[in-house]
């Protein structure tokens, strides 16, 4: 007798819904609704989802599009608690334009600069 396993691993996006973050860190964005959405694996047997690993959670600047992971954690908490806001602390940014914004004045800023053109501040 021969035993044959099928299973495949698929990745799936779900949108969480729309959640309020603090402040971006890339242009000072903050206090907007922004929406969250959670990638994660599916390990499938017979075409049977088993179950979901490795759940990522992202969310992207409504003003700069520049996107961010968020942290385990912090993503758990805010997917159980709908009402919870995003702890800017707690995102790292993976990508975006090359552009950047001082978190103080909102001069635009070249992405190599380490201080701010306009008032100095250390970026
Ligand atoms: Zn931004
Ligand atoms: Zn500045």
């Amino acid at each position: 007798m021969t035993l044959f396993f099928f299973f495949a691993i698929t990745s799936a996006t779900e949108k969480l819904g729309l959640r309020r973050c603090g402040r971006f860190p890339c242009c000072g964005t903050g206090n907007v609704p922004v929406l969250v959405t959670c990638v994660s694996r599916r390990f499938l047997l017979f075409f049977i989802p088993l179950f979901r690993f490795g759940k990522r959670y992202f969310v992207s600047c409504p003003n700069c599009r520049a996107v961010y992971e968020i942290r385990k954690d912090e993503g758990r908490r805010i997917e159980r608690d709908p009402s919870a806001e995003i702890d800017p602390e707690k995102i790292f940014r993976i990508s975006g334009p090359p552009v950047r914004f001082c978190p103080n004045c909102g001069t635009r800023v070249d992405p190599g600069s380490r201080y701010c053109p306009s008032c100095g501040r250390k970026l």
